[in-house]
């Protein structure tokens, strides 16, 4: 008989096989039960087996589930992109539905390059970024992300588009401290806007709290708005990577609205369908949109599956889930309850050097020790073990790192479902306590 293989991530290795979920919890074939303390990568939103959306996909499923987005259009594409633009705020006001969060990066790029074509400055097509960042694996979004080991393989299929430094207080670039620093990781896009030359340069795109490559680190307060600031006086869009961070993330649609900052184009993904379905959209401005319907009248991008009815009725149906239950305002108080826990077993463990993060978007970062912060001479090889012991223990956890470098490379996120207890929480810790008692 021919012998099939799915291909996995690792190849080698034996993957539990999971048969259902129910809330934050998710269980194997063999019965044994996982709490998901990192929404799969960052995306069950509203935990595992909600009715309310399974009703949702069930009604659409009977009516249609796709349409060619050339020939139609349909109410949950409209009615979605009418609800976002409504919780986005500012004139963030169109919606581009794709399927991944790589494919809402890279529409960003694309919408961002034809935006200066329209206005007749084609020499605008960089796209600046930070080391340490990931925008998504297909070549563009690679090409835009700081993530040293997804990029390697391909480098010479890239464009070497990273450019300043990430706000890493932890392991400040420049060695300094904020705000007395005066955000030298913020300047430094000034001067490399001038360096390369602001007529080469559409725009500067970044996670709004870095995600899979740096393990939930969040900018010191005043840096966004330093950020927009220059990209606005040099003429460069300001593109949010809010592929992790919204649809509520960090108690708010946008992570962004923390520091009272709109984007010109967003990028979201994961929390859009909390994994019930692929969905992801590129969020636009009127600013953006305005010299393309003046002009060509048409966004040069587009996927068979952009805006399917399904995923969309999916959508909307955890835009209203999160909604009904208040999920967005409760962020702020359950990520109190969870960071205070955490912080305690940093001071436990030495081998935990930072816990950091905003909202239910948690890092902590490994080092051997927390005095010294020195880092584990080979990065991630900590964290696997990590993240191995917790399965152990019946704990998910989400590794993080870029590095191939020994800097950037050994962090986890913590990031359950926003629907989590406070039970649920302590038995996260608990799991949590067994794994670093394991590894002390
Ligand atoms: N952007 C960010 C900030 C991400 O965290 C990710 C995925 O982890 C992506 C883009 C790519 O999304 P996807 O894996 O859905 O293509």
């Amino acid at each position: 008989m021919k012998r099939s293989y799915l291909i996995k991530p690792m190849l080698d290795e034996d993957y539990p096989i999971i048969d259902f979920g129910k809330g934050v919890y998710l269980y194997d074939i063999e019965f044994k039960e996982y709490l998901d303390a990192s929404s799969g990568a960052v995306t069950a939103n509203i935990g595992h087996g909600v009715k309310e959306i399974i009703t949702a996909m069930k009604k659409q499923a009977k009516k249609v589930s796709f349409i060619y987005r050339s020939q139609f259009t349909s109410e949950p594409a409209e009615q979605l992109a009418e609800k976002i633009a409504e919780l986005a705020g500012g004139d963030l006001n169109w919606s581009f539905f794709v399927n991944s969060g790589s494919e809402a990066t890279e529409t960003a790029m694309k919408i961002a390059i034809q935006y200066w074509q329209e206005k007749g400055l084609k020499t605008k097509t960089k796209i600046l970024s930070r080391w340490v960042s990931y925008h998504g694996i297909t070549l563009g979004a690679l090409s835009m992300s700081g993530h040293a080991a997804r990029r390697e393989r391909f480098t010479p299929l890239l464009e070497d588009f990273p450019t300043i430094h990430p706000p890493y207080c932890y392991r400040c670039p420049f060695n300094q401290t904020a705000p007395e620093c005066g955000y030298s990781c913020a300047q430094e896009l000034e001067t490399a806007i001038r360096r390369i030359g602001a007529d080469h340069i559409a725009a500067f795109i970044a996670e709004p709290v870095i995600g899979a490559a740096g393990g939930a680190i969040s900018p010191p307060e005043d840096y966004y708005q330093l950020i927009k600031e220059i990209c606005d006086r040099h003429q460069i869009l300001f593109i949010a990577d809010e592929v992790m961070t919204g649809f509520g993330r960090t108690g708010t649609m946008l992570a962004c609205e923390h520091w009272g900052v709109t984007p010109d184009i967003v990028a979201l993904g994961k929390g859009m369908g909390a994994g019930y379905a692929p969905i992801a959209a590129a969020l636009v401005s009127d600013r953006v949109m305005e010299p393309i319907r003046s002009g060509s009248k048409m966004v040069m991008s587009g996927h068979t599956l952009s805006a399917n009815p399904q995923s969309c009725a999916v959508s909307l149906a955890v835009i209203n889930y999160l909604e009904q239950n208040n999920i967005m305002n409760l962020v702020s108080e359950k990520s109190a309850y969870l960071f205070k826990k955490l912080q305690k077993l940093k001071y436990q463990f030495p081998f935990i050097g930072d816990v950091r993060g905003l909202g239910l978007l948690i890092g902590m970062e490994f080092v051997q020790d927390h005095n010294t912060k020195t880092p584990f001479p080979r990065a991630a090889a900590f964290t696997q073990k990590v993240i191995k012991t917790a399965m152990k223990y019946g704990l998910l956890l989400y590794p993080a790192g870029a590095g191939i470098d020994g800097i950037h490379g050994d962090a986890i996120i913590i990031s359950p479902p926003l629907t989590i207890t406070n039970e649920e929480m302590d038995e996260l810790i608990q799991r949590l306590t067994k794994t670093c008692q394991e590894l002390y």
